[in-house]
């Protein structure tokens, strides 16, 4: 069997709401859904973040895959490697190693579509078939027209009661960095508060928008809300280092440490306690199962990152967690914030769980209807947001760094 073909179809699918975070707020997600043709006529999908410099990223590097036995995903995985190079070039590479990404996840579906296997069987073996999530809470604006309450602690620890009674989650990760600390310390109060005998582990997340100092403080100060982590209070290796030695909090990353060069400087200096994989960021479903192992060898805790992937990676993330029984934490999901996804039958949280898919490979489909209906909305409108640029330039204005 060769893969013949490729359709790279960029998509943009709209949040329900406006999501505030230590960047600015988000509206969308836009993503890049890969089918791979094989010479029978089987295809497999993939999907990954980013929009038209993908495309243009999988047309250049056509030749790392075409031609090639879809059963050969290691040889292609390892000719993508190439771009899985140090921080400091990601820019340069990034988007030809996220197109990556996508290729993989498309020559895995195939692969398990070809041998009738799931792909968290031919990742080691599927050892749990329901996987938690944490409930994701923001602050939120009312709509793209309206700020509603969004600069009160009230406004997250309202999102936190919705998704508890909506989702049935136990775990929150809460996204902050967005209002003063004070004000997020409250937001913190409030869902223990409120959620008490309900809520199990609580983590935050500023985004790495404080200060070394200020995240000393802070995180002294939340010990009394019993911290599951706080991920990236502060900017870089070093910076989580010095934190580290002075709070009981355990730190998580996906920001300072998100390649395979960063490990040994950040277990070197003590930094971090839990790495968030990602099946995107690290260079595929493969290269997050090789991470496992590296933080199986330095007794680091991890758990998987969302950056508003759509059902495709979703399955992916899934599949990933079912087979690796390091990932103890539970893990991140935006799909509850998306107003539609591009599968024929979108995934259903019960218990702040989701059903590993049960089909071959990946074992979702493409729902092409909405595939197409995405991507013209992904036309018209793009990635920017006039209402994201407006806002973001308000919560500057309003917010410099702490
Ligand atoms: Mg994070």
């Amino acid at each position: 069997m060769r893969i013949v073909d490729v359709r790279a179809t960029p998509v943009t699918v709209p949040l329900k709401r406006p999501l505030r975070w230590s960047f600015g707020v988000e509206v969308t997600t836009t993503r890049t859904i890969v089918e791979l043709i094989t010479d029978e006529g089987l295809v497999g999908i993939g999907e990954t973040r980013g929009g038209d410099e993908i495309v243009r990223a999988i047309e250049l590097h056509r030749d790392l895959f075409i031609g090639l036995d879809p059963l050969e995903v290691g040889r292609i995985t390892r000719r993508f490697s190439v771009f899985r190079m140090t921080s400091e070039q990601l820019a340069l590479v990034g988007a030809a190693k996220l197109a990556g990404t996508a290729v993989e996840m498309a020559c895995w579906d195939l692969v398990g579509k070809i041998l009738g296997k799931r792909c968290g069987d031919l990742w080691g073996g599927i050892e749990r078939e329901r996987i938690e999530f944490a409930a994701y809470v923001f602050y939120r604006y009312a709509s793209t027209t309206e700020v509603g309450d969004g600069d009160r602690a009230e406004n997250a620890a309202d999102h936190a009661d919705e998704l508890f009674d909506l989702y049935g989650f136990r775990d929150i990760k809460f996204k902050n960095g967005v209002l003063t600390p004070e004000e997020e310390i409250r937001s913190v109060r409030l869902m223990r508060e409120r959620l008490a005998g309900r809520l199990r582990y609580l983590r935050i997340d500023p985004n790495a928008v404080w200060s070394v100092e200020t995240s000393i403080r802070v995180l002294n100060e939340l010990a009394d809300y019993d911290l599951e982590f706080c991920e990236d209070p502060t900017w870089g290796i070093e910076g989580m280092s010095l934190v580290r030695q002075r709070t009981p909090v355990p730190l998580a990353t996906n920001m300072c440490c998100v390649t395979f060069e960063q490990i040994p400087l950040a277990v070197r200096t003590r930094a971090l306690d839990v790495i968030l994989g990602d099946v995107h960021f690290w260079g595929g479903p493969s290269s997050v199962l090789q991470l496992a192992k590296v933080c199986e060898t330095f007794n680091i805790g991890m758990s998987l990152h969302s950056d508003r992937e759509l059902g495709i990676s979703t399955a992916a993330v899934l599949h990933v967690a079912a087979a690796e029984p390091m990932v103890s934490h539970s893990i991140d999901t935006h799909l509850i914030e998306q107003a539609d996804d591009i599968i024929t039958v979108p995934f259903e949280f019960r218990d702040g769980r989701l059903d590993v898919p049960t089909g071959p490979g990946l074992g979702v489909e493409i729902d092409q209807d909405k595939l197409r209906f995405y991507h013209e909305y992904h036309r018209e409108h793009g990635e920017a947001s006039e209402f994201a640029d407006a806002m973001q330039a308000d919560f500057r204005a309003k917010f410099p760094k702490f």
